[in-house]
């Protein structure tokens, strides 16, 4: 598997990862939001049901006063009413359904004037009936508000279960509410009217009563104490001594007295206020428990919030590094491996390879390269021995001139190529006239000078583009590419004429007398080979005529035969 294959996976596992997790923050903190908005709605729904509740509480003392106090009564209502006609108004641009809120303020305005009828009446004549009508009426516009209570926190359960603990708690907690509300109101009339408690009413409070208790004894079982703040703790205290011990007992008490004496034991209002004291903490036990949940769930807002900026943050920290990473993987070991690779190809085919320009900021391309720096030296070592044994391959020890197998290369190739030759090529065989004599007189290190200095003469006396081989022992050849079958009879008499008149001092001061004979002969569509017998057949014609003398090949001759002159002449019988 290719490195840079791994390293997108790695990527893209990478971009999935950050991406999923980015994705879990944004749906936890979008939970978070839509809880907290859920809940502050809500408070909305509940501040209107206490104020509902709340509005009977003037309602009966205005209903229960003499003349003297029922204008502050009065206002005492009033500011009540608009308190809850405030809170409603409120929910016009919520979610509540229209018909519903429709229901609540209609049995409101039919509550409203019932008591604002009962007020007027003087209190003498005062009707058990009008209060206890406009009571009623008042308690159904309060259980019409309970289907939007009902409703919105159905809702509320439909877009989280977690919601679940807060409306079950806070539902129950007004509930305590509106019923220690109810069970005061039915003392009411029997109270303002100076009258025996009805035994309908008393059914009712029991039945209430047994409610009342219920939910405290529920409420109590589902305290959690990591949940409730300790202010919450004092409250539910102060609601347990006031209302549940001592005003349960109140109406226990008055119950009682109006059964023995026929009329309770106190007024409307005197009971009013006192009740109304004693209900205080179970409406703010419910505001207490309220203000907390919606703290709490600010708070999980908060927390998502942070989560989801600490998360991309995070995911972007991770994904800068990967691509990072990626960027160094690319520039410090995958380019500078391909280069390595490239490098290795190019040594071997001994082209020229820069090493040192490739970055080594990775140690283990560092210690690649060093390596590489090895084999290049290797190989450069290599290539000059090879050269060198080439060089010794094609020379002859002796005279320094290419050998035999260099000259049989050469020859081979021209006669290949000679068709794409401008010039006609020539091969031209010296041999060295009697040196077996010289030899003989003169001892081998003589004779060994001697081959030297030929050679050395023959050198002279070519271009650049002929080449000079020892042919063997005596013998030398002369390829000549740039000629004319004119040129190579002038060169080989030229040559002919130079070994004679080379004048060689031994160290004993003799002159030494050397001739040499020369064969010549064209490389044609022969094989070299046959060439070379041409050549030798000419050398031993020369030999044969007497010695110091060229002959040609019968091609070569019958080519000068065009020729004519008397320098020609001399040329072809020399
Ligand atoms: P010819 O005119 O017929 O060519 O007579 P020649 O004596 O030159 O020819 P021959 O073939 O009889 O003798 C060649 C001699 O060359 C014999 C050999 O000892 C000598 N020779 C061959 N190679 C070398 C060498 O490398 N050094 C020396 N000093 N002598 C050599
Ligand atoms: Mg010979
Ligand atoms: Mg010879």
């Amino acid at each position: 598997m290719h490195l840079w294959c791994m390293a997108l996976l790695v990527m893209i596992f990478t971009l999935i990862m950050a991406g999923m997790s980015i994705y879990n923050s944004i749906q936890a903190f979008n939970r978070a939001v839509t809880n907290l908005a859920d809940i502050q709605g809500f408070s909305f729904v509940f501040m209107a049901a206490s104020f509902i509740s709340a509005e009977r509480g003037p309602a009966n003392i205005l209903m229960s006063v003499d003349d003297a106090s029922r204008d502050q009564a009065y206002e005492n209502w009033q500011i009540a009413l608009q308190k809850t006609d405030a809170a409603l108004s409120k929910l016009d641009t919520s979610s509540v359904p229209r018909n519903l809120l429709k229901d609540v303020r209609e049995q409101l305005r039919l509550g409203r004037m019932k008591v604002e009828a009962a007020q007027f009446t003087n209190p003498g004549t005062l009707r058990y009936g009008e209060i206890h009508e406009a009571i009623v009426h008042l308690f159904q516009a309060r259980e019409s508000y309970d289907k939007i209570v009902q409703q919105q926190g159905t809702e509320l359960l439909r877009h989280d279960e977690d919601l679940a603990a807060v409306v079950f708690r806070v539902t129950m907690l007004s509930n305590l509410r509106e019923y220690a509300g109810r069970l005061g109101s039915y003392l009411i009339a029997p109270m303002a009217v100076r009258k025996p408690i009805p035994a309908e009413n008393v059914i009712h409070m029991r039945i209430i009563g047994g409610r009342i208790r219920e939910i405290w004894h529920l409420l109590e079982l589902g305290r959690k104490p990591d949940v409730e703040a300790s202010s919450d703790d004092q409250k539910h205290e102060e609601a347990n001594s006031r209302y549940m011990i001592g005003v349960l007992a109140l109406i226990d008490h008055q119950i009682r007295t109006a059964q023995q004496n026929g009329v309770p034991a106190l007024d409307a209002v005197t009971f009013t206020k006192q009740y109304s004291a004693a209900m205080k903490p179970l409406a703010e036990l419910r505001d207490i428990y309220f203000a907390a949940s919606v703290a709490k769930f600010e708070k999980r807002e908060r927390i998502a919030r942070q989560a989801l900026y600490y998360t991309s943050a995070m995911a972007f920290v991770i994904l800068g590094l990967v691509v990072g990473l990626v960027v160094v993987v690319q520039n410090y070991i995958f380019k500078p491996l391909f280069r390595g690779a490239e490098a290795i190809v190019s040594l071997a085919d001994d082209l020229p390879t820069d090493l040192h320009r490739e970055t080594r900021h990775v140690a283990e391309i560092q210690t690649l390269y060093s390596a590489l720096e090895v084999i290049a030296i290797k190989l450069k070592e290599r290539s000059f021995l090879v050269a060198r044994l080439e060089h010794l391959a094609h020379t002859d020890g002796l005279t320094g001139l290419l050998n035999r197998r260099a000259l049989d290369i050469l020859g081979n190739s021209a006669t290949e190529n000679y068709t794409d030759l401008e010039s006609i090529p020539f091969l031209m065989l010296v041999d060295i006239d009697n040196f077996k004599t010289i030899n003989d007189k003169y001892g081998h290190v003589v004779g060994d000078e001697v081959l030297r200095e030929i050679a050395q003469l023959m050198q002279n006396n070519i271009c650049d583009s002929d080449y000079v081989a020892r042919f063997g022992g005596e013998e030398f050849a002369i390829l000549l590419n740039d000629s004319s079958c004119m040129d190579a009879a002038i060169i080989a008499q030229k040559l002919r004429l130079a070994v004679e008149r080379l004048a060689m001092t031994t160290s004993d001061g003799s002159v030494l007398k050397i001739t040499a004979s020369f064969g010549v002969a064209q490389v044609g569509d022969q094989s070299w080979s046959e060439t070379v017998n041409q050549a030798d057949l000419a050398l031993y014609q020369a030999k044969k005529a007497g010695r110091n003398r060229v002959r040609f090949a019968d091609q070569v001759a019958d080519a000068l035969e065009q020729y004519s002159g008397a320098e020609i002449e001399a040329v072809r019988h020399s």
